[in-house]
């Protein structure tokens, strides 16, 4: 049996959770920072859950690697992590808007008929069905 999980809601939190709290009742102990040493582990449970990601899972994970790593003490990774890490953060930051939209209309729409977008193209979209990708300040809010 497979299941198939929304990219946008990721499973992970939790782990990730479990992590810093592992690893910051271990720094306390031996005396070292707490925060620091929580961040870097929940940065190394999130290159884990990208690497186990499914295809519909991955864009979601990477997004959250952005964000950790953003804020994360990068000189605490290990070399090795940290090469892959600057593989895995070389691309932007993934926006999957447009497979938000996607599964929105396969639920709304049960006939399987899909409109077109009609709206002006040298203009924002209103409707939502604009498949090309638009700069942001051309999709309506
Ligand atoms: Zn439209």
């Amino acid at each position: 049996m497979t299941y198939q999980v929304d990219g946008r809601k990721t499973v992970g939190a939790n782990e990730r959770a479990a992590a810093a709290t592992a690893a910051g009742a271990l720094a306390a102990a031996l005396g070292l920072p707490v925060g620091p040493h929580q961040e870097v582990a929940a940065l190394i449970e999130a290159v884990r859950q990208v690497r186990a990601a499914t295809p519909a899972q991955r864009p979601a994970r990477l997004g959250i690697l952005h964000d950790l790593a953003a804020a994360a003490p990068l000189h605490l990774v290990a070399a090795p992590l940290a090469a892959d890490l600057r593989t895995m953060l070389a691309d932007p930051r993934p926006d999957d808007r447009q497979t938000f939209l996607q599964r929105g209309r396969e639920l709304a729409d049960g006939s399987g008929w899909e409109a077109e977008c009609e709206c002006p193209q040298d203009g924002p979209c209103f409707c939502g069905r604009r498949r090309e990708e638009v700069p942001d300040h051309l999709v309506a809010q």
